[in-house]
């Protein structure tokens, strides 16, 4: 197959560096260097087992992974502009075992349950039933998938890869109860004596606002609402907005609602008070929006939304960035008397999101504050994901329910 001939040619231009960059750089600690030995020399599966030691959600990483901030970012082969395709190497690996089960040697007498089926909750159930433990899960949507399902568009991801993991769930006898949401449908405290251990993996599920004033009558939309209520219907967004966007931040969420729109043929114009060079967005997705048509216009703060003459005036002051040397990111200053009006149609935030801890509701369970290792007040119940991580990324929400998953096993 050509595309087994491709893998090994790319992976063949390793050269195995002995102090590993990209290893270091992967949150999950993929064995990248061995990856390739394996790849390299035809030995597919033992390629897979390897991968699999590290990381359960190839079919997610492979793709969405912030690859050129990570792995392939810290490749020795940048110094020639050519880093080894990492993550087009994992895509191609987790489409070829994509029906790869793998069961568990005993089973263990006792019940694990797994509250939200994102990235997190995905890999803390698989890791969970692979040890042997009997696993259930509530999930809200209808589907698993989390973020992943529920906001990246389509055209960034084919969503139908999901179903790999409907697949191993079944395989493993996971026990799913869909449409179903903690702290509403069911309450956590009904829970902790049902189960020997419980992990919750619910993500953020409200926007943050930023602080604008704006006429009480102008209504401000949210992009994961909006790129919910995409997935379910397009037409939706077409007709409720009008022609030209106004989006305020620049993430992955700005992004991908810019590229969406730019789909829908509006006039899309992104707003952030930083540059380019200090957006949480990856410069290839920037890249790819600029390419399609998105203004991006930086160092423009919003301060108020008001209602002009024919359309409406998202007023913004000038900003400027200042070094900090207590931290990574400038300090963002504004520019006295130098502000600009954008005319807009409709104005969407995307600057960031947070949790309603609606699956707390009336419960005892608390988080513990101030650590990274997933403790709730209950020793038998953890969190992970959004929810707590730091870097709200796939692949950390990965690892936190993957290390979970070894903790409750290690401790039996
Ligand atoms: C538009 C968008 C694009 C993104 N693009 C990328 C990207 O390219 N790369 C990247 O690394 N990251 C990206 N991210 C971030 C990434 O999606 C998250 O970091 C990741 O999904 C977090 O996983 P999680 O499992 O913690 O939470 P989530 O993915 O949010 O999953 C939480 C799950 O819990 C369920 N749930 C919530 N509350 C309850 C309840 N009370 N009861 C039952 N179920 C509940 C939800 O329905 C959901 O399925 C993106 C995020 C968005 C919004
Ligand atoms: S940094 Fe690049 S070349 Fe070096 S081991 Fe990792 S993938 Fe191979």
């Amino acid at each position: 197959m050509a595309v087994l001939d491709d893998l090994m040619i790319e992976a063949a231009r390793c050269i195995n560096c002995k102090n590993q960059p990209c290893v270091l750089a992967c949150p999950a600690h993929n064995q990248i260097p061995e990856l390739m030995k394996k790849v390299r020399i035809g030995d597919f599966d033992g390629a897979r087992q390897t991968w699999h030691e590290t990381s359960v959600l190839s079919e997610v990483c492979g793709v969405l992974c912030p690859h050129e901030a990570l792995c392939e970012g810290h490749c020795t082969l940048n110094k020639l502009q050519k880093p080894i395709k990492i993550g087009w190497i994992e895509e191609q690996m987790s489409i070829l075992y994509k029906d790869k089960v793998d069961y568990p040697f005993n089973k263990i007498n006792k019940k694990h349950l797994v509250i939200g089926l994102g990235p997190a909750g995905i890999s803390n159930a698989l890791r969970m039933a692979e040890y042997g433990f009997e696993v259930h899960a509530f999930e809200k949507e209808s589907s698993l998938g989390g973020a992943v399902y529920t906001h990246v568009p389509d055209f960034r991801y084919d969503h139908f890869r999901l179903n790999h993991f409907e697949h191993r769930f079944k395989e493993l006898n996971i026990q799913v109860t869909y449409n179903t949401v903690v702290g509403i449908d069911v309450f956590l405290d009904d829970l902790i004596d049902q189960y020997e251990s419980i992990f919750i993996a619910c993500g953020l599920d409200k926007p943050t606002e930023i602080d604008i004033t704006h006429d009480r009558d102008l209504k401000i939309h949210y992009a994961i609402d909006l790129l919910n209520r995409n997935l379910y219907n397009p037409n939706d967004l077409e007709e409720m907005l009008g022609k030209t966007i106004g989006i305020v931040g620049l993430g992955n969420v700005s992004v991908d609602i810019a590229r969406t729109l730019i789909r829908l043929d509006k006039e899309v114009h992104i707003i952030y008070r930083r540059t380019l060079e200090e957006a949480p967005a990856s410069p290839s997705e920037i890249m790819e929006a600029v390419n399609e048509g998105v203004y991006i216009h930086e160092l423009f703060g919003p301060v108020n939304f008001k209602k002009g003459q024919s359309s409406k005036v998202l007023d913004c002051d000038r900003t400027c960035l200042i070094k900090d040397p207590d931290s990574s990111r400038s300090k963002v200053e504004v520019l006295k008397d130098q502000s600009v009006a954008f005319n807009l149609d409709d104005l969407i935030f995307a600057t960031g999101q947070k949790s309603s801890y609606q699956v707390f509701r009336d419960s005892k369970v608390h988080l513990v504050k101030g650590k990274e290792d997933y403790l709730t007040n209950y020793p038998s119940i953890f969190v992970g994901g959004d929810l707590v991580n730091k870097e709200k990324r796939i692949v950390d929400a990965m690892v936190s329910g993957q290390t979970v998953a070894k903790l409750i096993w290690e401790s039996l």
